[in-house]
């Protein structure tokens, strides 16, 4: 963690709003409050998140070298970009392989993997923001008792790690592990300045692969007797992801190019666009976390790309109210209709709703697209 990505982690968090916003951009300021003012994790905590975590979590993963004469970075140096794996040793006992997810995303993929060889607890239910869910009690105990914990990594469950590496025992595996990040360009200053590595991976089936890959390596390094199933079951699942991925090719194919285009709630489908060739021109909350708010030159800045581009569609979390609509509805006055498309991009849908698991999730969101878009 560098000094100029800390600062601008506090800047995002603390000094949110312009202070020399115009009349017309209070009433979108205050729009935005009543629609996204959420609850800040404590200080402290917070602190925990961005300083310990990232060691915790992956201690080679330093995004820029820091200079220790100056405490900014060094020009030029190397980012370290991805994630590794730890090295687990067996566990002991004959009882089940006890494993913690934290996400409903990571589980699910947990469990391909594991099936009935092991013993799983995901700590995070269907719809939930993976950015500002803490802990409750029972989460606590699953952790102090579990053999393995998978991540998401790159601190996307930024309101519940620290509490977790504050009482577990047993190793963090971040299933992101090899997937090179994409980073989001900074605005705060200096050009060669990049911004937080983006946790939203999923949205790319093959980084989905890979998370399955990771899974299959660390339950057999964890518990080599069941090698073999997590094997088969490893490679049933990637070979589901691979039909998958075409399917969803052959389904977006439906869209025209010049209709690939939309805005976002956060900063969550970098991966999803680069891999299936949509275009985001802007997020209302302009942070790979849902957790930033969005700042009124910000929001007027979109409106007027959205004016400029003739972008009336956009993306919405698929829990998200409808306020958002009538923000960009009053202002976007050039679209017949401002289309918000509602697609589960950071939690599973329901249990027993066609997006409970991920193919499901990425089979409903290109079919949303679809309808929203042509
Ligand atoms: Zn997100």
């Amino acid at each position: 963690m560098t000094v100029a990505n800390r600062h601008s982690i506090i800047d995002t968090k603390y000094h949110l709003f312009d202070n020399n916003r115009s009349k017309s951009n209070s009433a979108l300021y205050r729009l935005n409050m009543m629609i996204y003012q959420r609850p800040m994790p404590p200080a402290g905590r917070h602190l925990l998140a961005v300083v310990f975590l990232p060691l915790l979590l992956a201690g080679a993963l330093m995004a820029c070298r820091q200079d220790a004469s100056s405490g900014g970075e060094v020009e030029g140096a190397p980012a370290t970009e991805r994630l590794t794996l730890p090295v687990l040793a067996p566990h002991t006992g004959d009882a089940p392989l006890r494993v913690v997810a934290t996400t409903g995303l990571v589980g699910d993929v947990v469990g391909r993997v594991g099936g009935a060889a092991i013993d799983l607890t995901v700590l995070m239910g269907p719809g939930q923001d993976p950015h500002s869910y803490q802990p409750g009690a029972a989460d606590l105990a699953a952790v102090a008792d579990a053999d393995l914990i998978f991540v998401n990594g790159w601190n996307l469950e930024e309101g519940l790690l620290a509490d977790l590496a504050a009482i577990a025992g047993a190793p963090f595996v971040p299933v992101s592990a090899g997937i090179t990040p994409r980073r989001i360009e900074s605005d705060h200053g200096h050009d060669h300045d990049h911004g937080p590595a983006d946790p939203h991976v999923w949205q790319d089936v093959g980084h989905v692969g890979q998370w399955a890959e990771n899974v299959r390596l660390a339950l057999r390094a964890a518990d080599p007797a069941n090698a073999a199933i997590y094997d088969a079951n490893a490679a049933a699942y990637r070979a589901t992801l691979a039909e998958l991925a075409a399917e969803l090719r052959q389904t977006l194919a439906a869209i025209p190019a010049e209709r690939r285009v939309f805005v976002t709630n956060h900063d969550n489908l970098g991966y999803f666009t680069a891999a299936y060739d949509f275009t985001s021109v802007g997020a209302v909350i302009p942070s790979v976390s849902s957790l930033a708010e969005p700042t009124a030159a910000g929001l007027a800045a979109l409106i007027d790309t959205m004016r400029a581009t003739g972008v009336c569609a956009v993306v919405v979390e698929a829990n998200a109210a409808d306020d958002l609509a009538r923000v960009l509805q009053n202002e976007l006055t050039g679209c017949d209709e401002v289309r918000l498309i509602a697609l589960y991009t950071d939690a599973l849908g329901a249990a027993g709703s066609a997006a409970d698991n991920y193919p499901g999730l990425m089979r409903a969101n290109a079919a949303a697209l679809v309808e929203g878009l042509r």
